[in-house]
């Protein structure tokens, strides 16, 4: 008998002796399991026995007596090997072995207690223990590793087995390099056979060549990486190292290529398990290999406690399958129809939770009655007479939409979505002014000090005068962000509390400061999806029950404004105002930058601005990438030595942000390199060219928001994205940028094209992460919708018996209190 087996027993039989008293081991027994899972390791006890033995320690300290004993029974039956019938009934467990083990944690046995176990009590499963055990319960997690896991977001078993893989690498589905064709997307072995770097000293970029074969043919894969990192990247490549390389097949110069393929030096094992093996998202420090085989163990030990909280209807009228086979099957798939069967299950589940809460909050919401507010026609119109425009017809829906909600008794929850340029902002201007009229205070709430100091100035203008010819008297606005000096912020603190102040626009610092509104009556969340469900949740908490008015400049896919804004109803601007010109759009090769400085130059002659915009602040680690400090220097004194080029990004100070900002927007500067700080909101109508640099590094979305600064004038602007490589596919990508300004087509792409993760900050939504969700497929998100109302229909509060364990993971999911999230 293996030793590590032995010792087991032995354990088992004091603890029998004791009366399963779980006084045996300082602590319980299932302290005694990881010292134990050591030893049983070096044994190599299978894997299957474990789990049992495993499970065996983690629920002991939850049975009863008689329980206990049945479990103890069941155990040594099992490791022992001999069948119910050969042990006797009754007899007591190992009464044989007297010898009692040299082991710190066990205590001498104190006591005996005569009870005889009832032959029938089989031990109750109590399968959600140990998913929430720290990672250091597995074997080869110490303290060290596990802070590192902590870096992936994973700190207990649970969180590992939700910790999905990238993609995988099919070992079954192996092609011969003579056998592949265009056009594939697969993953080949073969051993190098030689490297080839040329710098490209100006990007400071190299380009590494590496030929492999397998025998049948070569394969050529060409990189771009940084030069700086070039040794340590080289090293992959020796000579003749083995690799599983992944990537998609093209064609160059008639010869088969990957360009930039995902690779790693080939595992044996995975070889000849003929596997699909999982490839997980790394962080320093931790290896793929760590990755795996803490997820296997976790696999191996756990799973089995994964309850299935979905309720046994839902499951046999959805055909999905089961939590814990789901879980099991993402990492390491039987076959690729497993794999799907598996997404589509954790999918389901992500939208079916992110339905049921916001369901919930809709219901919670309704039942809450609201101030009403009315206003006159005459104060309107007189607002909008002193606009410099006329509204468009979007707009003017738009205000009688909230005019409505404003006067129907429940608190309006209403987003409103708008192309970037569309003029949201007069609309949230008038709907405060029909709060502030009646004694009702205004929270505004913008991403950036930049967008709430131009909101500011906006509300300003349009709202306020010295004389009584607008609704507002100077003072009435106030500004509060981060930088505001303590002296100000009680000043606002002040007015906030006697009424004097009747909008407040500000930041984070909104919910971050403890500020106190005498009559919160509206909370306007600009720019939504830069902020979490929590933080919308926070601004409302200041006043009771407020109306919300939620702006957003993304356009939005109809499904995932479905499943992230279930709760509130939409209105949607779909018109720009009169005269704008759709901005030319135009893909530049990187080789030809020298002629989109040369168009820069002509429109800057015009009197005109441009934006020069970077995906990085400063290269740091990633040579690879252009960044906007390193860059600016090398603009301004190579390419625009004759301009002024500023610069600006999120590291600067929040006074440097708006100094800089307003020197451009005063025209100091006639080109402003930045990142995507400017993204939101920035309106300079002044400027007529944004040039975006590592374009294929943005989503589609991203970049039409990008493309929104500019085009706000009367004059023809541009557009210019340079990708960072000649990358066709990426380049295709972006096409789409050339082909439409409609929002919404963009954000179909995009969500196509890159998937939900990454979904303009929508991850921030207050809610685990959608990691499996296809947002795409509004089939999914339709079902679980529906299901979702259903439920919310028959049981509101998730009260009864049954639905006990969505509530509980409903609660886990939503990173805010469960009843007041919106
Ligand atoms: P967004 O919807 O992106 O927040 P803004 O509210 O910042 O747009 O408006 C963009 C610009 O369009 C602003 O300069 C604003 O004054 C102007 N604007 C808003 N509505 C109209 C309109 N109906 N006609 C002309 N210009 C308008
Ligand atoms: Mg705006």
């Amino acid at each position: 008998m293996l030793k590590s087996i032995e010792k087991l027993l032995r354990i088992v039989a004091i603890e029998a002796n004791s009366g399963y008293a779980n006084r045996t081991i300082i602590g319980g027994m299932e302290k005694y399991l990881p010292a134990w899972l050591e030893e049983a390791f070096k044994d190599a006890v299978p894997g299957e026995l474990l789990t049992q033995i495993e499970r065996f320690f983690h629920d002991y300290a939850g049975l009863d007596v008689a329980q206990r004993a049945a479990a103890s029974r069941d155990l040594n039956r099992l490791l022992r090997g001999i069948s119910n019938e050969e042990y006797g009934q009754g007899t007591e467990v190992a009464a044989s072995v007297v010898e009692v083990p040299q082991q710190d944690a066990v205590e001498p046995v104190r006591q005996k207690h005569n009870q005889t176990a009832p032959q029938t009590a089989a031990p109750t499963s109590q399968p959600n223990i140990g998913l929430s055990a720290p990672l250091t319960i597995l074997q080869g997690i110490g303290s060290v590793k596990s802070d590192l896991f902590k870096n992936l977001g994973v700190s207990r078993i649970e969180d590992l087995l939700y910790y999905f893989p990238r993609r995988y690498v099919d070992y079954s589905k192996l092609k011969t390099i003579n056998r592949i064709e265009f056009g594939d997307e697969l993953t080949v072995i073969a051993t190098v056979q030689s490297l080839m770097t040329t710098s490209i000293p100006r990007k400071n970029q190299a380009r590494v060549e590496v030929i492999v074969t397998d025998g049948t043919g070569f394969l050529r894969l060409v990189f771009f990486r940084s030069l700086k990192y070039i040794a340590s990247f080289e090293n992959h490549f020796r000579r003749g190292t083995q690799l599983a390389i992944s990537g998609k097949v093209t064609m160059y110069l008639g010869r088969k290529q990957m360009n930039d393929p995902a690779f790693e030096q080939l595992d044996q094992t995975h070889l000849n398990t003929n596997r699909i093996t999982p490839v997980y998202p790394l962080t320093a420090w931790l290896t793929q290999k760590d990755i795996r085989t803490a997820v296997n163990s976790a696999i191996q030990f756990y799973i089995t406690r994964v309850q299935d909280y979905l309720p046994q209807q839902i499951r046999n009228e959805t055909g999905l399958v089961d939590l814990g086979v789901a879980l099991h099957q993402v990492h390491y798939p039987d076959t690729m129809e497993l794999l799907g069967s598996a997404r589509d299950r954790l999918a389901f589940d992500e939208i079916f939770l992110l339905q049921l809460g916001v369901q919930q909050q809709k219901s919670n919401w309704q039942a809450n009655p609201a101030i009403k507010y009315a206003v006159s026609d005459d104060i309107l119109t007189n607002i909008l007479e002193h606009l410099p425009f006329a509204l468009t017809n979007a707009q003017q829906n738009v205000i009688i939409d909230i005019r409505q909600d404003l006067d129907a008794g429940k608190p309006m929850n209403r987003l409103v979505q708008g192309d970037v340029g569309s003029g949201k902002t007069i609309i949230a201007a008038i709907a405060s002014v029909i709060v502030n009229l009646n004694q009702g205070q205004t929270a505004f709430m913008a991403p950036t000090g930049i967008l709430a100091e131009q909101h500011y100035e906006t509300l300003n203008r349009v709202l306020v005068s010295e004389d009584d010819s607008l609704p507002l008297h100077p003072g009435e606005i106030r500004l509060l962000t981060g930088d505001t000096p303590a002296g100000v912020r009680e000043e606002i603190s002040a007015g906030l509390q006697d009424g004097t102040v009747k909008i407040l626009i500000g930041t984070h610092a909104l919910i971050e400061d403890p500020v106190k509104f005498k009559n919160l009556q509206l909370a306007v969340v600009d720019e939504q999806h830069r902020f979490g469900i929590a933080q919308r949740a926070a601004l409302r908490q200041k006043g009771e029950n407020p109306h919300l008015l939620v702006l957003s400049a993304t356009p939005i896919p109809r499904s995932l404004a479905l499943t992230l804004f279930g709760d509130l109803d939409i209105s949607i601007i779909d018109e720009m105002p009169i005269g704008r010109q759709p901005v030319e759009t135009r893909i530049i090769h990187p080789f030809d930058r020298d002629g989109a400085y040369q168009m820069i130059n002509e429109e800057i002659k015009k009197g005109h601005q441009a934006f020069i915009i970077y995906p990085l602040i400063d290269k740091g680690e990633d040579e690879e990438q252009k960044a906007a400090v390193d860059d600016h220097g090398y603009l301004q004194k190579e390419i625009f030595s004759h301009l002024n080029l500023g610069l600006l990004h999120g590291r600067l100070a929040a006074e440097e942000k708006e100094r800089v900002m307003n020197d451009f927007r005063n025209r100091k500067y006639d080109i402003l390199v930045s990142t995507t700080v400017i993204e939101v909101g920035v309106d300079i109508p002044n400027a007529t060219v944004m040039l975006i640099e590592g374009a294929n590094r943005f989503g589609l979305a991203q970049l039409h928001q990008l493309r929104g600064r500019v085009g706000r004038g009367d004059d023809q602007a541009y557009c210019l994205l340079v990708p960072e490589n000649e990358d066709a596919l990426e380049n295709e990508r972006l096409a789409v940028m050339t082909e439409t300004t409609n929002g919404f087509v963009l954000a179909e792409k995009d969500l196509e094209q890159r998937g939900p993760g990454d979904f303009i900050g929508y991850r921030q939504s207050g809610f685990a992460d959608l990691r499996m969700a296809s947002l795409t497929d509004i089939h999914l998100i339709e079902k679980a919708r529906h299901y979702a109302q259903e439920l919310i229909k028959t049981d509101p509060m998730l009260e009864k018996p049954e639905n006990q364990l969505i509530n509980r993971k409903l609660s886990s999911m939503w990173s805010y209190s469960q009843s007041d999230i919106s």
